[in-house]
């Protein structure tokens, strides 16, 4: 073979199954299609189903916020201390798409629902010590399929600041005493932006030696000296992982770290970044549940140019807009907040009204950026929908429905709903930043390549910009526009390739002892 070809052994896939079979225990605060706020949900629900299919034994542990049909009690009772108090959990279980999946029953869990993350500090302090407690335990006590999963290759992946105790737990109960010693954890960050932050004092709630204080306690200029559990749980995580590159890199810096950069870039070495993937039969034009109604259809690469007509017609309806296929449809969805610059879309509104464009947008979130969406509603209601709600089976049809999807996020770890729009045709306009720069390529057109428009900074006029380049485009230019929403649709997406790394990863982790 040639000198200069590229040895074979770096081409070789990472072994797979065989001597590296693992059990792995996803732990997440929330479970699509069980429970979801936001692109957590998402993960949790899809990347166990990647790893399952690569042939390793895999559950998710979320807390039980309502009746799920399909879980059953396992019938184990145990006994927790949270802050001084006893509490029971009872655990149920299901086995679906390959993987195990365990709900922690509690009376402090029951109907959350709607509202995850509801309650005061402490209560959710609480119920997520409670949560970590359990879930660390379970591959003792919980039978799936008739056998626990004990320790054997076991890897722990937690995630976010709600399930950073894990690690913690898993070294201050076992590790330090010699047990558990080849269970490894990685901790992901989905948003660094929440923390766990509180006084001091809240360690006594988190039932650990006292020699552990220190690794929550955390300085900074905002707080103050304060008790920070994603600190602990990225110090004791044998491996970080980001949902991006982008964002791995920017949560070294002052501004991205919100006050971890100094512990992130300690534990450099730990630290890798793995962009999400999405998932393929939940969002997919082609199988779509929410496009088999009404006056919606499913639609794939070969009859885009029928089936995405259809449903912007049907979405145009739906929510009462004039029905005109020759008008650019824009959508936004997603929470309601700072981060997401929503403040940003509504700067530029008077703008896009002036134009000939329709837009919807759909989030919950802070009061007075609802307030937003209901006034541009009410003040242009030939051109404008605001929707105040959570709902997915409208998230799935503004997807397939319009023709844009802005995303001009502050920061965004890693962005789901810009991937979702390019497998739907639907070419994004995005914030360059964490995630969205990584996932969408400004589009070129003198070499016909790029998958939407980016701008460089968090600014209305720049959002008006690049919206504008993008309208000229799918007014002028339809090949182009073609072409875009082609090698949109053409990426391999799915969490097949995420999974093989996260894979890497945890096999890594096994060989640092
Ligand atoms: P984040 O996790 O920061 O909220 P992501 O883009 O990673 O953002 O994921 C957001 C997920 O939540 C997507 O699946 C999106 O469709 C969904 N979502 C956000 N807001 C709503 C809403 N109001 N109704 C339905 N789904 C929503």
């Amino acid at each position: 073979s040639g000198i200069n070809e590229p040895s074979k052994d770096e081409e070789q896939p990472p072994p797979l199954a065989g001597a590296n079979v693992m059990n792995v225990i996803l732990v997440a605060a929330e479970c699509a299609p069980f429970s979801k706020t936001g692109g957590l949900g998402d993960v949790a629900g899809a990347l166990p189903k990647a790893l399952a299919r690569r042939g390793h034994r895999v559950m998710v542990v979320v807390p039980r916020y309502a009746e799920y049909e399909e879980a059953k009690d396992v019938g184990v009772r145990k006994r927790y201390k949270v802050a001084g108090q006893d509490m029971e959990v009872m655990y149920f279980h299901a086995y679906i798409d390959g993987v195990d999946f365990v709900f922690i029953d509690s009376p402090v869990f029951r109907h959350l629902s709607s509202n995850i993350y509801g309650g005061n500090r402490l209560d959710i302090l609480k119920r997520m010590v409670l949560f970590c407690k359990a879930a660390v335990e379970v591959p003792w006590y919980v039978p799936c399929g008739g056998v626990c999963y004990g320790d054997g290759n076991l890897a722990f992946i937690a995630n976010d600041w709600h399930t950073a105790l894990l690690p913690v737990y898993l070294k201050a109960y076992y590790r330090d005493h010699g047990l558990m010693k080849y269970t490894r954890s990685v901790l992901v960050i989905h948003n660094i932006a929440h923390q766990g932050r509180g006084p001091v004092d809240d360690f006594s709630h988190v039932d650990l030696p006292g020699h552990y204080l220190d690794s929550f306690k955390l300085y900074d200029p905002v707080g103050g000296e304060h008790f920070n559990i994603f600190a602990a749980g990225l110090k004791a995580a044998d491996r970080v992982l980001t949902v991006s590159h982008g964002y791995s890199w920017e949560v070294k810096t002052l501004e991205g770290g919100w006050g971890l950069h100094n512990i992130i870039n300690e534990n450099d070495w730990k630290f890798r970044g793995i962009v999400n993937g999405i998932d393929t039969k939940e969002w997919n034009p082609k199988f779509d549940i929410h496009l088999h109604s009404d006056d919606y259809t499913n639609y794939s690469l070969e009859t885009l140019n029928v089936g995405k007509p259809q449903c912007k017609a049907a979405l145009q309806k739906e929510l009462g807009l004039p029905v005109r296929p020759d008008v650019p449809l824009i959508g936004f969805i997603g929470r309601l907040d700072h981060q997401k610059g929503v403040d940003l879309i509504a700067e530029a509104v008077p703008w896009m009204m002036g134009q000939d464009v329709q837009l919807v947008m759909l989030g919950t979130g802070r009061p007075d950026l609802e307030e937003v969406l209901r006034q541009m509603e009410h003040q242009y209601r030939d051109k404008a929908r605001g929707w105040v709600g959570f709902s997915v089976k409208t998230a799935h049809r503004i997807t397939a429905g319009a023709d844009i999807l802005l995303m001009p996020s502050r920061f965004e770890p890693c962005g789901l709903n810009q991937l979702y729009a390019m497998n739907y045709g639907t070419i994004p306009v995005v914030h360059a930043v964490g995630g969205l720069r990584d996932t969408v390529q400004q589009f070129d057109p003198y070499s016909e390549t790029g998958l939407g428009w980016t701008f460089d900074s968090a600014e209305a006029g720049k959002l008006i910009h690049a919206l504008g380049n993008c309208l000229l485009t799918y007014r002028e230019y339809k090949e182009s526009w073609e072409g875009l929403q082609r090698r949109g649709m053409t990426q391999d997406l799915s969490w097949d390739n995420a999974a093989e790394k996260y894979e890497e990863v945890l096999v890594a982790a096994k060989y640092q002892w």
